[in-house]
């Protein structure tokens, strides 16, 4: 059987919804990255553990901070998002 690969492409200004989800209790956090009062949590909402600052704040920060100067630009980026099958 042959394998079938799609691409899929997306303007960047559409990856806005990220989604963080608690290692510990699974609950998943949606942050829009297009409002810029969206702030990275620092405890999770439904088990109150904390979120490793480091790698939480620091990773999703730089994510957050991509998006508004890639979402801002003149010229239009987009990605691919391969699925192979
Ligand atoms: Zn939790």
């Amino acid at each position: 059987m042959l394998a079938m690969r799609k691409e899929m492409v997306l303007d960047f200004s559409e990856l806005r919804s990220v989604r963080l989800q608690c290692k510990d209790c699974g609950v998943g956090i949606a942050l829009d990255m297009a409002d810029k009062r969206t702030r990275i949590p620092a405890k999770c909402p439904g088990c109150n553990s904390e979120f490793d600052r480091q790698s939480v704040q620091g990773s999703l920060g730089a994510f957050q901070d991509a998006y508004k100067s890639l979402s801002n630009l003149e010229h239009r980026v987009s990605v691919g998002i391969v699925v192979e099958n």
